[in-house]
């Protein structure tokens, strides 16, 4: 029987190395909610959409094909046929990814993406973005909303980005949070019924060993 599991949070709090690796473990399938955002915002770059001006944006928001590959051990995306991985984690990217993402309708049409994919996955999904517990998988088997010390997410933010400066990183970082968590449609939020895991103090294994466990009971 077919399971969804919706992990969302602020960035830096472990959600894709957890999902990605409660999914192989369970053999479920995995989405990246936020590299969708990040494609459709790439595309809007590289076509020379002023990603300030919400009416451009809502106007381009159906042009491109997005397209995620949902294997735990290979995520992949596509935009337009084009691999799109390395290009959507460029600093660009990341400062311009919440203004896209803002606008009403790149979530309608991201939203309804993520539906088809969530209802097309035989044995289940771990599904992790912003909004998924809340808006676009309300009926989810289990929610989870991971946090962490802005600290610690900053910390791990730069590991990734190797040698990146912390301090630059966390203000980034909060600048990103406060913006996503203040949008008019489906803000970063926590869903009623979702589990809070505060991961500042657990390793990833310890994180991963507790949706497990959440998702068996
Ligand atoms: O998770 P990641 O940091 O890659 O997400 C990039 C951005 O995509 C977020 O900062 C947010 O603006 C947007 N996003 C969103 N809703 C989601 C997932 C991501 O608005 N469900």
């Amino acid at each position: 029987e077919s399971v969804i599991v919706a992990i969302d949070g602020p960035s830096g709090t472990g959600k894709s190395s957890t999902s990605k690796a409660v999914a192989a473990k369970l053999g479920l399938s995995y989405l990246d909610t936020g590299a969708q955002y990040r494609a459709i915002t790439w595309w809007m770059i590289t076509n020379g959409v002023d990603v300030a001006d919400a009416d451009a944006v809502a106007s381009a928001a159906g042009k491109p094909a997005i397209v995620s590959g949902t294997d735990p051990s290979h995520p992949t995306i596509t935009v337009d046929g084009l691999d799109a991985s390395g290009p959507i984690r460029t600093q660009d990217v990341t400062s311009k990814v919440s203004a896209v993402s803002a606008v009403p309708e790149v979530r309608e049409r991201i939203t309804e993406l993520q539906r088809t994919i969530a209802a097309s996955a035989v044995q289940g999904i771990v599904v992790e973005g912003r909004d998924i517990g809340t808006t676009v998988l309300p009926d989810a088997d289990l929610k989870i909303f991971l946090t962490a010390s802005p600290e610690a997410r900053a910390a791990r933010r730069s590991g990734e980005l190797k040698g990146a400066d912390v301090h630059t990183t966390r203000e980034a970082l909060i600048k990103r949070d406060a913006a996503d968590s203040s949008r008019k449609t489906s803000p970063l939020a926590k869903a009623d019924d979702a589990v809070e895991v505060d991961t500042t103090d657990l390793t990833l294994q310890q994180v991963i060993e507790c949706v497990v466990t959440l998702i068996e009971e």
